[in-house]
């Protein structure tokens, strides 16, 4: 029997409740698909709302080609999830949900309203009037033995069997051996045509992507690169005196640079933040990717930071030779080359005693201050997540080529992107051209 044959009743449960299985869950309940989404939360979409908490930078408006270049080695794989789907597209589709987007100052592209909620709250209506049914609190936690699927519901124990040809009024009880329910135990079964896994990466695990997907799949004989903390903080051994007085403060308009272990070198101007234990914030993120990378082939990285990216090297030390009178140091370094007393303290942290007072070599370091950064905070504090499926798994529908009907996409996939709104508009992207990917698999 074919299933072409009952089009009107192919069933896709989409797991996981974020942008990119909610976008999946669009695209096909739009062509008559019934969808059923299963997270494992109380209510869907958790760390998209986070993400709108301090503006939401849902894409970013610099032409393609440099827009690809964020994405890295994984440009090429991104540019075909992005050329069906493109951040313009992603711009329209928002102004479809009735919410209308800028493009600030540095080319990130926020909703004029910088929140996450009405957006969200637009798209679940328009989900919910497509059909789409949502099942809250169904953890997904592997399969069984005849290759179903099984949650954890409070009502007990669900499970999907992938793949059955039957239509859906013979789907429910199912016409295999149900497993085994232990005492007490509800066991409730249905049958679905194609599962799309959207289980997201292993950052704020708290809003429940946390990862646990990585050994079912492994299990299964999917390779997932291992998951490292992406656009995270790093740390740094701050002497008590240093936290104590500046944890907290900003680092305003530094440029930071370092040389990675194959030679190339990074440099990036912006801000960041000096934390008790180490450094956090825009410019770090931009540079975490090769950072932390270094950090595993060397163990540390001294990053070179120029604390005042306006006054070349011969200027300050210029400033620095002006004879400082009675004055305090700190005082002469904020009326000759403006440092604020946090760059002070910093200098002072990262400069020895006996150096301080040479002002030809003061002078070097307030342009090429050495921060040493020992290791990268952990995955749970992490805005992203590095590693994951890999794209090899996949076939061009992002179906696992091996488990046929199962697909992926988000950020669960094997690459990663600096903040600036690459990190949504590839999760969006994803999704489309795994909704899309479906309906293909599907013969829609
Ligand atoms: C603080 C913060 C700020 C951010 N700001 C931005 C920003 O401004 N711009 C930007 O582009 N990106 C930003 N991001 C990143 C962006 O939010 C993520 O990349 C994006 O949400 C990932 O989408 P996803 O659909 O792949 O996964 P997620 O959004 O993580 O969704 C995955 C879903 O799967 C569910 N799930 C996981 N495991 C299971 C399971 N076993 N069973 C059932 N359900 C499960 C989870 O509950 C979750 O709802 C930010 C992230 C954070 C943490």
């Amino acid at each position: 029997m074919e299933s072409d044959n009952y089009s009107h009743a192919r069933v896709v449960t989409v797991i996981g409740g974020g942008p990119a299985g909610l976008m999946a869950a669009e695209v096909l309940s739009q062509q008559g698909v019934h969808v059923e989404v299963y997270d494992a939360m109380p209510s869907v979409g958790r760390k998209f709302l986070m993400a709108g908490k301090g503006g939401m930078n849902i894409t970013h408006s610099e032409p393609l080609p440099a827009f690809l270049e964020r994405y890295g080695a994984r440009r090429e794989q991104i540019k075909l999830l992005l050329e069906n789907f493109s951040p313009d597209a992603l711009r329209e589709w928002i102004q479809g949900l009735g919410i209308a987007t800028f493009v600030g100052s540095s080319g990130r592209v926020f909703p004029t309203d910088m929140k996450a909620a009405p957006l969200l709250r637009a798209w679940l209506h328009r989900l919910r009037g497509n059909g789409v049914v949502f099942h809250m609190r169904h953890r997904w936690t592997g399969w069984d033995d005849a290759g179903g699927l099984c949650f954890d519901t409070p009502e007990g124990v669900r499970m999907v069997r992938v793949g059955s040809k039957f239509p859906l009024t013979q789907r429910d009880p199912l016409p295999i051996p149900l497993p085994q329910a232990g005492e007490g135990v509800n066991v409730k079964t249905s049958s679905v045509d194609a599962v799309v896994l959207a289980l997201g990466g292993g950052s704020w695990p708290q809003l429940g992507s946390n990862a646990a997907w990585v050994s079912l799949l492994q299990q299964r004989n999917i390779e997932v690169a291992a998951l490292q903390p992406s656009n995270c903080g790093f740390e740094v051994v701050w002497s008590g005196h240093f936290k104590n007085k500046f944890s907290g403060q900003p680092l305003k308009s530094v440029v930071a640079g370092f040389t990675d272990a194959e030679g190339v070198v990074h440099r990036r101007q912006g801000d960041c933040v000096v934390t008790d234990y180490g450094i956090e914030g825009g410019l770090i993120y931009a540079l975490s990717a090769p950072l932390r990378d270094t950090i595993a082939v060397q163990g540390y990285v001294d990053l070179s930071v120029d604390l005042t990216p306006g006054r070349d090297l011969a200027r300050v030390s210029a400033e620095m030779a002006y004879p400082r009178g009675s004055r305090s140091l700190s005082s002469h370094l904020q009326s000759r080359v403006g440092l604020n007393a946090l760059q002070t303290g910093l200098l002072r942290e990262c400069v020895s005693a006996a150096d301080f007072s040479d002002p030809a070599i003061l002078a070097r370091a307030i342009k090429a201050l050495p921060v040493r950064l020992i290791a990268p905070r952990p995955m749970a504090g992490a805005i992203s997540t590095a590693g994951g499926v890999k794209l090899e798994m996949l076939d061009q529908n992002l179906m696992l080529k091996n488990l046929p009907g199962i697909f992926c996409a988000g950020e669960m996939l094997d690459w990663e992107a600096p903040t600036g709104g690459y990190l949504l508009t590839a999760c969006f992207a994803s999704g489309k051209s795994v909704g899309d990917g479906v309906l293909r698999y599907l013969k829609y």
